[in-house]
């Protein structure tokens, strides 16, 4: 019976896509809707995504920004007001067109990002330069009518957190990009344990009605990459639609500079793709609603329980602990708390007992450490940073592994095909390029990354004058 649980996974390399689906229902992650494309994140989803917002969350504040509480629905003329934004974002956009029975004047869509709600609201309140600058966050679900939906990844309804600020100058704008971006990146690589790639959007991928938008990359455990935090300078094409404007230090009327950036629940999708493995879910300790599974080894036993239940406690006030006191039988719960990712599996019986010891398995390795019971909390310490580190230092050493610089277009596909991940290659900065290059691989441009390298001095696709090194991938 413990084995089936595990037997009923796909295997990873076998198919993939039925692997990523098998891990978020097992795991309990979500489930289904009965709105196509919607998904229900359930408790121990939620408790990861928790995590994830509350370690973001403190980075926004301690940035300086404020939370703040839009509306959900947004009137058509207002979404009208910024002709790209619209272009944009028009094909997946769902409508209120009634109210009861009564049809609505105006129809009203639900936000699909607030950029508009924000702007008619900074008019009204940014009149002078001590106004500036306005750095608001907000928590909220947003909806997107995606054709191809899957769970975290694409789904009709998701959770972010959208910042929108102004400021006085483009260069106070410019700075404010960069510094979430770099927020973002932390999140990834210090909680996460995701590496990612720094860099800008090509105006193909930009966002619509910015001005330039920047991203972190990650590549997930199959080769595709999966865009997980963009920060957009949108520059004054917002202010100058809505109007918003301020007198500034020498009374003069200005426009305002503004930013918007947002990090979205798809992250925890890239987070299972990252780093989970055949049995299952494997989680950084850093967002793991459990770091530590106590399990019981011959329950039954006289003072088992007992010591168990205490050690639960003696660790509560460190360490995130769980207790698994069920009545099942131990590999199933071995087998379980693998598929849920928990970091550390700690065992105690009437042997440990008796010696003064614990095991503790990680899931990250499969290794078995026994350890007296009196450095446990430091072992435990020490081991679930050891775990957090691994995670990265693994996926950094995938990605690097499935980096690889092409010089034609013929190495290009050959690569692709071969190895998948990242494609490196040197582009004239033409879109016509970046459309072939789509066309004839269905690989997209991630980003232009901040840290260039010059491969050659021609484009991969046209032969012509290359400007920068893009990186080039299928994605998510
Ligand atoms: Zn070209």
């Amino acid at each position: 019976m413990a084995k089936n649980m595990v037997e009923q996974i796909t295997n990873m390399d076998e198919d993939f896509a039925q692997w990523y689906t098998d891990v978020v229902l097992k795991a309990e992650l979500v489930d289904y809707s009965s709105v196509r494309g919607s998904m229900i994140i359930r408790p121990y989803g939620y408790a990861i995504w928790e995590n994830i917002k509350n370690a973001l969350d403190t980075e926004i504040k301690a940035t300086g920004h404020e939370n703040v509480y839009m509306p959900l629905l947004i009137p058509e003329s207002l979404l009208q007001k910024e002709k790209d934004h619209i272009e944009g974002f028009a094909p997946e956009v769902a409508w209120v067109t009634h109210g009861g029975d009564e049809e609505l004047a105006e129809r009203l869509c639900i936000r699909p990002t607030s950029e508009v709600l924000f702007a008619e609201h900074y008019k009204n309140i940014i009149h002078s330069y001590r106004d500036l600058p306005k750095l608001y966050n907000q928590w909220a679900n947003v909806v997107r009518w995606e054709k191809t939906t899957r769970p975290f990844l694409r789904t009709l309804e998701f959770l972010w957190q959208e910042g929108h600020t102004c400021h006085e100058t483009d260069q106070d704008a410019h700075e404010e990009t960069v510094k979430m971006l770099e927020v973002y990146a932390d999140i990834c690589e210090r909680v996460l344990a995701i590496p990612v790639v720094k860099g800008q959007k090509t105006e193909k991928e930009k966002f619509a009605g910015a001005k330039y938008t920047y991203t972190i990359e990650s590549l997930m455990h199959d080769g595709k990459a999966l865009q997980s935090g963009t920060s957009h300078n949108l520059g004054t094409g917002f202010a100058k639609a809505f109007g918003i404007e301020f007198l500034d230090r020498d009374g003069k009327l200005q426009t305002v500079h503004q930013t918007s950036w947002g990090f979205t629940t798809r992250i925890i999708g890239a987070m299972i793709m990252v780093h989970g493995d055949d049995k299952g879910l494997v989680l950084p300790p850093a967002v793991a609603p459990t770091q530590v599974l106590v399990v019981p080894i011959a329950q039954h036993k006289e003072g088992v329980l007992d010591a168990a239940y205490e050690l639960q406690k003696a660790l509560k006030s460190k360490f995130r602990v769980g207790i698994d006191a069920s009545d099942k039988k131990p590999g199933w719960k071995f087998n379980e708390s693998e598929m849920k990712g928990i970091p550390v599996r700690l065992e105690i019986g009437p042997r440990d007992i008796e010696e003064n010891k614990v095991v503790l398995v990680r899931r990250d390795t499969g290794e078995k450490l026994t350890v007296e019971q009196q450095n446990l909390e430091t072992e435990l310490a020490r081991l679930l940073e050891d775990i957090q580190k691994n995670l990265y230092d693994k996926a950094l050493q995938h990605r690097i592994n499935k980096t690889h610089a092409v010089e034609s277009m013929e190495e290009f596909k050959e690569t692709l095909a071969k190895e998948g991940g990242f494609i490196e290659a040197m582009w004239c900065g033409k879109q016509a390029c970046e459309d072939r290059i789509k066309e004839e691989t269905q690989a997209t441009s991630r980003c232009i990354p901040f840290e260039q390298e010059r491969l050659s001095e021609t484009c991969v696709c046209c032969g012509e004058g290359a400007e920068q090194l893009v990186i080039w991938a299928k994605a998510y």
